[in-house]
């Protein structure tokens, strides 16, 4: 058990070791700069497989345990998609709708992890590509860069999405429902939400369901994914959308569908209310979009649950081809590729070896961490 500090305005773990298990963490980091104020906290997980890529969550109220979990998920995500990147993750604690002090904030932020070469920041919640445009100008690495610049706009494109519906594509060879008619319900109409129903749109998949943070649309004879999508990129709430019958925004989960994307806030899926979700395949968007409990319950009882660093790799693996100097086309080959053989592997084994697809996403994913772990010497 941690050891807890307290004081009236500071409550810290005596101990970041307690964190230290056979991956890692390498290193963390806390950065205090006076002049602007700013305070973050940088956790290089991992770094067998090469430098570390993971983004930087600009918000308030983040902390070491949240930034820890987070860069181990990068570890065994860019594992499991056979990138030749460790895990990390950066959290800078500050409101990132001030845009104000933001800039300032960034900059300072890369002058600080600046000489800590094993970490290449990418964009998270919070920052975007401009701030990642500003590491750049200051220590020469970053990536989900502007495309002035040599970026690949990977939230435009649609990256993640792309593979959360490859994703569920290859679902169907092992008992998921067939794409084509399937109706699908999309919690969360972001970047990764709005461009997961076009893609699923194009696979002949009939959208049922959208909910964003103002509310739920739904009809189960199917919404017009181009319209919402006009609405979400002028601003708008999906909640305009005319036609369908408006529902408060957490009855999507138990809305009459056959897959259900979560592509918004984690743990919305959870041991007390995944009895009411109807679908038979989940397919994660979100990070931690469905609680490890839950996703046992929807086991048991034949729901197929893809685990979130499987389904989700899109945008890092375009992150990654964009470091290597590729193309946008050359990003969609790759995470198609790393996708199709990820999802068959994990649900074969899961079906083989009678356990959970996360239990087997976990599994192949450390053992291609230690496998790198073996060839170096000290990692
Ligand atoms: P985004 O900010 O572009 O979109 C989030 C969407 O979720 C918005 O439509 C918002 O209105 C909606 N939303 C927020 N709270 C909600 C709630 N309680 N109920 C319903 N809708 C709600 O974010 P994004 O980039 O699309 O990311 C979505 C999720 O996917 C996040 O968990 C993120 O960590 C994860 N993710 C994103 C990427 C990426 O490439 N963007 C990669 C991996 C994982």
């Amino acid at each position: 058990m941690d050891t807890l500090v307290r004081t009236e305005n500071l409550i810290m773990t005596e101990s970041p070791f307690n964190y230290a298990d056979h991956l890692g963490p390498k290193s963390i980091h806390h950065f205090y700069e006076p002049a602007t104020g700013l305070k973050a906290i940088l956790v290089v997980d991992n770094v067998a497989a090469g430098p570390a890529i993971g983004g930087c969550r600009m918000a308030p109220d983040v902390t070491l345990d949240e930034c820890f979990r987070l860069a181990r998920a990068m570890t065994l995500k860019n594992a499991s998609a056979g990138l030749p990147h460790g895990g990390a993750k950066s959290v800078i604690m500050a409101n990132p709708e001030d845009e104000a002090n933001k800039e300032q904030l960034i900059r300072a932020f890369a002058q600080m992890i600046g000489p800590i070469e094993d970490y290449i920041v990418g964009p998270d919640m919070g920052t975007n590509e401009t701030a990642m445009g500003w590491i750049k100008d200051e220590i020469g690495r970053a990536v989900g860069l502007p495309p002035e610049i040599g970026g690949i706009p990977l939230d435009e494109i649609g990256a993640t999405a792309f593979g959360v519906v490859i994703a569920a594509e290859v679902a169907q060879e092992f008992g998921g429902p067939k794409l084509e008619g399937a109706r699908v319900a999309m919690q969360g109409f972001g970047a990764v939400g709005k461009h997961a129903a076009r893609f699923f749109a194009q696979k002949g998949a009939v959208l049922v369901a959208a909910a964003d943070i103002q509310g739920m649309v739904y009809d189960p004879d199917g919404l017009d994914v181009a319209r919402l999508v006009e609405i979400k990129n002028r601003g708008g709430s999906v909640i305009e959308y005319e036609g369908g019958e408006k529902l408060d925004r957490d009855t999507i989960i138990a809305v009459d569908c056959d897959i259900w994307v979560p592509a918004a806030r984690p743990d919305v899926i959870r041991e007390d209310n995944e009895q009411v979700v109807k679908a038979k395949l989940i397919v994660q968007g979100a990070n931690i979009g469905v609680t490890e409990g839950a996703e046992r319950m929807l086991h048991d009882r034949g729901v197929i649950c893809i685990p979130d660093f499987i389904s989700n790799a899109g945008g890092v693996i375009c992150g990654a081809v964009e470091y290597a100097g590729g193309t946008e086309s050359q990003a969609f080959e790759v995470i198609e590729e790393k996708t199709r053989a990820n999802v068959a592997e994990v649900l074969g084994r899961a079906a083989r070896e009678n356990i959970l697809p996360r239990e087997a996403a976990v599994k192949m994913a450390e053992e291609r961490v230690a496998g790198a772990m073996r060839l170096g010497r000290w990692k």
